[in-house]
């Protein structure tokens, strides 16, 4: 049986730290951090998640300013609040809420975020920047995984990475974090020829699909490390109630990988847990705080 990765105690040690820093950073510099936070619509999976991060700004003490517009919100009316937020300068990270309703261009509105206010990291100019290794607000999901894959392997120079996602939020990101890393990469993807087969040769294997239960335990190289990102609601057969599942068929992975993150409590605390460090990190920046 592999070794679990604790994404949740990771998460939390982050946020304690980062607490203590918003202390300090208040005291100090008189300096409170805040973030806004846009939610579009009634979605109720983005509720959710917006409601966790509002909540984690409270215990950090970073303050958070809702935005909930109507469903029927245009494009002109939410580019025109992003605005708003750009210049306010109480204001040091903004966040939209995705997806956002179809009458929305999303890739519009996010490059229309300051990108030293971007703490989601999506903006065009910060994928840029993590492209050429000149980091900036980079991608809280990828973020996470890589402290999680520092925390349990230490330095990663020439492992063998594989990917198996290229979305823009999680797949390509992570894969630009493994290879600053020096670990050698392979992006797999729906078109990928022998998946099982990449798969195998992974010393750390992140698995960002969004099916179910995808990755089987015999595609898993002994010993790797296995990051699932994936969160999948399927519905238990022996409760009927709906549950959370990763993209890795967990249990069965579990006997062959060296470490592996579960789903509840591995990558999406950390997430949360990035959001906070992005938005920090956006707050000192912009007082000019090393
Ligand atoms: P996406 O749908 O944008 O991308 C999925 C990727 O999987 C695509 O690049 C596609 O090529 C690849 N893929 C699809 N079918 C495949 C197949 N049969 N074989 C190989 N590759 C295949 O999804 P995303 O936004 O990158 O999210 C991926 C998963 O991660 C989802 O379950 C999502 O809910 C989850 N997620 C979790 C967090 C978190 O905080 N833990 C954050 C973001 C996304």
């Amino acid at each position: 049986m592999s070794k679990l990765i604790d994404g949740k105690a990771f998460a939390d040690r982050l946020c304690a730290t980062l607490a203590e820093e918003v202390v300090t950073l208040k005291k100090d510099n008189q300096l409170s951090p805040c973030i806004a936070v846009v939610l579009v619509g009634e979605d109720p999976a983005s509720a959710t998640y917006v409601g966790a991060k509002v909540k984690r700004c409270e215990q950090l003490g970073i303050d958070s300013r809702s935005h909930h517009l109507d469903v029927t919100t245009s494009e002109e009316e939410l580019l025109s609040l992003i605005e708003q937020l750009n210049n306010d300068p109480e204001v040091h990270g903004i966040l939209v809420q995705l997806p956002v309703p179809k009458q929305i261009n999303g890739d519009a509105v996010i490059n229309a975020i300051n990108p030293d206010k971007d703490v989601d990291g999506f903006h065009i100019s910060n994928a840029g920047a993590l492209a050429v290794g000149q980091n900036n607000m980079v991608p809280c999901t990828p973020l996470g995984s890589l402290m999680l894959l520092q925390d349990e392997l230490g330095d990663l120079s020439g492992m063998n990475a594989v990917v198996v996602g290229r979305s823009n939020i999680v797949g390509k990101p992570m894969a630009a974090l493994l290879l600053q890393q020096s670990c050698t990469v392979t992006i797999a993807h729906s078109r990928t020829k022998d998946l099982p087969a990449v798969c195998r040769e992974a010393d750390i294997l992140v698995a960002a699909v969004g099916i179910p239960h995808f990755i089987q335990a015999d595609w898993v190289k002994p010993g790797a490390t296995v990051i699932d990102v994936g969160i999948n609601r399927i519905k238990d057969e022996a409760t009927g109630k709906n549950r959370l599942v990763g993209d890795v068929d967990y249990s069965a992975a579990a006997e062959v990988a060296g470490a592996i993150t579960p789903v509840p409590g591995g990558v999406g605390p950390m997430t949360i847990a990035c959001l906070m460090y992005n938005t920090v990190a956006a707050a000192k920046n912009q007082a000019g705080i090393a």
